[in-house]
């Protein structure tokens, strides 16, 4: 390794190794469900192949494998016609087999790319490889720590749940690039289908992190292969968040600024992000590939993925569904990101422009529906089984029997506190919208009760009339149109 100048110009380099679980009903080798019970006890959700009894033989679950091809699809990757499995031998209690089931130098996704955005800059991230592999088992050590804990217990619960490891290039230049990865990552898999971001430990980061010197980095930005290997890099894992992503990461580029200012030299180690500290800790010195004695796994035959791979759809991706969404319906870049965040959202908004003007959709969706959904820390998946009791309460506003402000303020509140439908909400808070003659006679009952405000009114005193509204508002219980009263009340004090 060259010794590194206390005082030359350095550039961030970062690559990650990123693990996402794959949405399938059961585990990647054997049926066993993937889906915790409540309250289940360790050791329940097993069987002899995923605990690695003697003799038990894997299957390749078919729903892992499609999962592999859309995610290598949306990734513009190459999709080898075969792709084979190997054992990464190492000994850990979370892996009964000894080994783990993955992918080596035939994996399913091979150079594939992510367009990121962090402000006005638009970067193309290159994914190496994307690999299916099993996830091991999970450790509980007894008191909490491993430092402390006087013993360890082990739950093969989680062994064997599919996993897919998307190693990136080391294209990645701050640490604000790889949590606008991580989310555009995150964005695409969950349009797929194949991925929950809300479940517990779906996405574990690792990331490499090096200090390039500028001398070294071409004025494209290019560093050539040599000066990657040339420098001493960090392998920081324990990373779960997109935000945990960016914290480590300006963490451990500022200690290793600080370590070559101080004139010592980068150690190539794996560290350890302590999310409750916000620092990386030395864990031990990197395992080289090596150690792993990787070899073919014998008990599964090659897998040809070249005809079935044709037959595996992906829906629109996020970044096309955006652009189409500003052209057909005429959105602003922020609605239009509002309403892709995620394809259910899409989906929903959708289904209502079917019926209304998109813009009067958008404003619902967009603003009213998803506001009021995310102060309740609910998502459109709570309520996309509700459409048509959406759409009837905008057909109401559009067809002015209900007012704008009962509809947005009122109704569409109690629907989702309550999960009553519109009608059920506009009956109980009696907020139909008041007949017109109604509002004539609280028109006049408003200019006959306050003759000052009308002596105003005439004497030029705008304010005035703003009272006078007010007070019709308040006879009607807010079920006039506030316009319409201006309107009225006008007409009868000018005449
Ligand atoms: P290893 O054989 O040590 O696992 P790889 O070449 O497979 O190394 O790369 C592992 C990860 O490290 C990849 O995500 C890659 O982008 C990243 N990486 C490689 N070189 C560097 C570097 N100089 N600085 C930061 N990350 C790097
Ligand atoms: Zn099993
Ligand atoms: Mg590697």
């Amino acid at each position: 390794m060259s010794t590194q100048a206390a005082t030359e110009e350095r550039t961030v380099v970062i690559g990650l190794e990123v693990h996402v679980q794959l949405e399938t009903d059961t585990k990647i080798f054997c049926g066993c469900s993937t889906e915790p019970e409540e309250d289940e006890e360790p050791n329940t959700r097993t069987c002899p192949t995923c605990l690695g009894l003697p003799g038990a033989l894997p299957v390749l679950n078919e729903a892992a494998v499609e999962a592999a091809v859309k995610v290598g699809k949306a990734i513009d990757a190459d999709i080898p016609e075969t792709t084979t499995f190997h054992r990464k031998n190492y000994y850990y209690p979370d892996l009964p087999k000894n080994f783990q089931l993955t992918q080596y130098d035939a994996p399913i996704c091979q150079s594939g790319e992510l367009e990121v955005r962090v402000g006005d800059e638009a970067r193309t991230i290159g994914i190496t490889r994307a690999h299916l592999e099993e996830d091991p088992g999970s450790l509980q050590h007894a008191g909490g720590s491993i430092e402390s804990a006087t013993h360890t217990l082990v739950n093969y619960n989680r062994a064997g749940t599919p996993l897919m490891e998307i190693v990136t290039e080391p294209d990645f230049r701050s640490p604000a690039e790889t949590r606008a990865f991580l989310a555009k990552l995150e964005e695409v898999l969950e349009y797929l289908g194949v991925f929950d971001p809300t479940r517990d430990g779906s996405l574990r980061v690792d990331a490499n992190v090096s200090l390039v010197p500028d001398s070294a980095v071409a004025d494209d930005g290019t560093i050539t292969g040599d000066a990657l290997a040339d420098v001493n890099r960090a392998e920081v894992k324990n990373i779960s968040s997109h935000k945990g992503a960016e914290q480590a990461l300006a963490y451990e580029v500022t200690r290793q600024e600080n370590v070559l200012r101080r004139g010592r030299e980068i150690e190539q180690e794996t560290r350890h992000w302590d999310e409750a500290r916000g620092v990386t800790v030395s864990m031990r010195s990197k395992e080289a590939e090596k150690d792993y004695r990787y070899f073919r796994e014998a008990d599964l035959p090659a897998l040809e993925v070249s005809d079935w791979k044709e037959q595996i759809p992906i829906p629109e991706l996020p970044d096309a569904r955006r652009e189409r969404f500003r052209e057909a319906y005429g959105l602003d870049r922020e609605s239009a990101s509002k309403l892709t965040s995620t394809k259910a959202v899409a989906d929903f908004f959708e289904d209502v422009a079917e019926s209304f003007d998109p813009e009067l959709a958008a404003t619902w969706v967009a603003d009213n529906l998803l506001g009021e959904l995310n102060y309740r820390e609910m998502s459109i998946t709570d309520v996309e089984d509700r459409l048509d009791e959406f759409t009837r309460l905008i057909e109401l506003v559009a067809a002015e029997e209900l007012t704008v402000k009962n509809a947005e303020e009122v109704v569409l509140r109690e629907m989702l506190d309550e999960g009553e439908d519109p009608e059920t909400v506009i009956e109980r808070e009696g907020l139909g919208v008041a007949g017109s003659g109604e509002v004539e006679a609280a028109v006049a009952a408003a200019i006959d009760g306050n003759p000052d405000a009308v002596d105003d009114y005439h004497d030029g005193d705008e304010s005035a009339i703003n009272f006078l509204v007010g007070q019709v508002m308040q006879a009607t219980g807010g079920s006039a149109d506030p316009g319409e009263v201006n309107g009225l009340l006008r007409e009868e004090l000018d005449e």
